[in-house]
């Protein structure tokens, strides 16, 4: 049995979740504004991803553990290979990465606060981190999240999305990098909304109805991420016209929870690929809280109860509830679920 959390110890969790996540991303945003020093520092193309990945889950996982004390991280990011003499220029440039949200860093602190996030789950409740979801967005300039969620017995309990180039203006075009965005959700208590800053005031996110016979969808941009074939007969199945808009990261789950896309699609292109939890976990509580449908394309709840991926579900659909409908009609007519 799980003990039942007192409303007190989850609104702090939240809180402090939400922190850890805008202080990421103020690290993640002034690398991805010094691409090219770091690429020259390194002299290694992909070296910024690098850098903020690291940077990122360290200062999550160091202050989730200020904050809450003794913490269960499961990170995508381990610090083995910064640790190695091949990396010491890298691991020089994540500790100065670092340094204006932890003053106090050092090589050690910074190396073992990264490695918080090797744990394993517990049914009993971890925390789950992308520290840079969506790395290629992230390398193009465009769309990319800092993703925590905190898990109990499978379900995800608490969300915090940092999308640093999603725009607050619901009406800003969504491939051009806007002013920042963050959403968080607690599960049944709704999700909520505000400008990517520490103390902007938090909106509930409250979406419009669904468009009628159009339907404005979202997938990944990276045809090796999500089959974009696939989407495009499910639509024509429904008997709906679309014009999808591709965007890296879990700032997909956010678009559709904010209204500004009607349902996200994704079906991986590669054959056996099973889905990440810290992939999925935030931004599917802020799209379900915001009044959204979650689920794979069996029509099933995703469930973060096996491990490090989502062994037991296949295909997302994250849909207004009559899109989800009928979308999920489509799939299982085309064999897809
Ligand atoms: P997106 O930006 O939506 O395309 O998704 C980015 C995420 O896709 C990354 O964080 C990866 O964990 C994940 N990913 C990596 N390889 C694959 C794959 N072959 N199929 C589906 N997702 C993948
Ligand atoms: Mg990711």
């Amino acid at each position: 049995m799980v003990p039942e959390m007192s409303e007190a110890s989850r609104s702090r969790m939240l809180d402090v979740a939400r922190a850890a996540v805008v202080r990421a991303a103020q690290v993640t945003r002034a690398v991805q504004h010094d691409l090219d020093r770091v690429k020259v520092v390194t002299k290694d193309d992909r070296s910024p991803v690098t850098v903020a990945d690291y940077a990122a889950q360290a200062v999550v996982a160091h202050w989730l553990q200020q904050e809450l004390g003794p913490v269960r991280l499961v990170g995508e990011e381990h610090a083995a290979a910064l640790r190695t003499d091949d990396h010491a220029a890298l691991r020089r440039l994540v500790v100065e990465a670092v340094a204006p949200v932890w003053p106090e860093v050092d090589e050690a602190a910074l190396l073992d606060a990264i490695d918080l996030g090797t744990q394993d789950p517990d049914a009993a409740g971890f925390w789950t981190l992308d520290p840079v979801d969506g790395t290629k967005g992230f390398l193009r300039g465009g769309q990319y999240a800092v993703s925590l969620a905190w898990v109990v017995d499978g379900a995800v309990e608490l969300g915090a999305l940092a999308c640093p180039n999603l725009d607050p203006d619901p009406a800003h075009d969504l491939t051009t990098p806007g002013r920042g965005l963050l959403a968080v959700a607690a599960r049944g208590e709704g999700a909520r909304q505000a400008e990517l800053r520490a103390d902007a005031e938090l909106a509930p996110l409250a979406p419009p109805g669904p468009s009628s016979d159009t339907i404005r969808t979202c997938e990944s941009v990276e045809a090796g991420h999500s089959d974009h074939g696939a989407n495009a007969k499910i639509l024509e199945a429904a008997g709906l016209v679309a014009a999808p808009v591709r965007l890296d990261s879990q700032a997909k789950y956010l678009v559709v929870a904010r209204g500004q896309a009607d349902a996200y699609l994704r079906l991986p292109s590669t054959k056996g690929y099973v889905e990440k939890i810290w992939d999925h976990a935030a931004g599917a509580l802020v799209a379900t809280e915001a009044g959204r449908v979650v689920s794979d394309f069996s029509g099933r709840a995703l469930d973060f109860g096996h491990g490090r991926r989502l062994e037991e579900n296949r295909g997302i659909l994250a849909a207004h509830p009559e899109h989800h409908a009928r979308l999920l009609a489509a799939i299982r007519k085309l064999g897809f679920g």
